[in-house]
């Protein structure tokens, strides 16, 4: 994808088994799933998002809200977890979003949420593993 280097690497062979053909073209491929399609986007429960390609905690459900996209949609990050970079695909100016540890895609960035933050991070479920609050 690019020189980058991630704290977690694997090869498109690993990558593969790994994830399954839909987790693989949104997070390997830069997809994106159909809006509504997750089952994530209605989770209510308190507890953690995690990325589905390496386990480090991304989202805290806290800051879950309902976005009206048909995709699952958070304030803010966990700190540190979530790098974005500049997506000029499809003649758009938007703000791609990756997991810090493994780069893995997990959606884009807007900045029409709600406070404090004002952005809108718009993410595949299928990138993401929920585990509820113990
Ligand atoms: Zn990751």
């Amino acid at each position: 994808m690019d020189s980058h280097t991630y704290p977690v690497t694997r090869t498109d062979a690993e990558w593969r088994a790994r994830l399954t053909p839909e987790q693989y073209a949104v997070m390997r491929n830069h997809g994106t799933e159909r809006p509504g399609s997750c089952a994530l986007l209605h989770e209510k429960r308190a507890g953690t998002f995690s990325c589905a390609g390496c386990d480090q905690p991304l989202f805290e459900s806290k800051l879950k809200f309902e976005s009206g996209t048909g995709w699952p949609s958070f304030n803010d990050p966990v700190p540190g977890s979530v790098e974005t970079t500049v997506d000029r695909s499809y003649g758009m100016v938007r703000t791609e979003c990756h997991c810090a540890r493994c780069g893995s895609h997990l959606g884009h960035v807007f900045e029409d949420g709600p406070p404090p933050t004002g952005l809108r991070y718009c993410i595949n479920g299928v990138a993401l593993k929920f585990e509820p609050a113990a």
